[in-house]
C-alpha cells in the first residue's frame, strides 16, 4: 500500500500521528509526514495504522492506495 501526506492539504491538526504514530509522524511545521511510503500488505498492523492515520485526518490530507 502506498501512503501519501498531501502537504499542501496538512493543515498540521497533528491527529494522524497522535492516534497512529507507528505511520506517521511530526514533520516541520507540525504537518504530518508518513514513516513508510509504501506499507507491505503482510504487515497487517502498519497497514491498520496507516488507515487509523487516514481516517482520523479532517482534512483529507492522506492517501492510502493499493500499488
Ligand atoms: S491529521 Fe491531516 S492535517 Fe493533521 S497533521 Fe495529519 S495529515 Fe496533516
Amino acid at each position: 500500500m502506498k501512503v501519501v501526506v498531501d502537504r499542501e492539504k496538512c493543515k498540521a491538526h497533528g491527529r494522524c500521528y497522535t492516534f497512529a504514530p507507528d505511520a506517521f509522524e511530526r514533520g516541520p511545521k507540525g504537518k504530518g509526514v508518513a514513516r513508510h511510503a509504501h506499507v507491505s500488505d503482510d504487515d497487517a498492523d502498519l497497514l491498520g495504522a496507516a488507515e487509523t492515520g487516514f481516517m482520523m485526518c479532517p482534512v483529507g490530507a492522506i492517501s492510502v492506495d493499493e500499488e
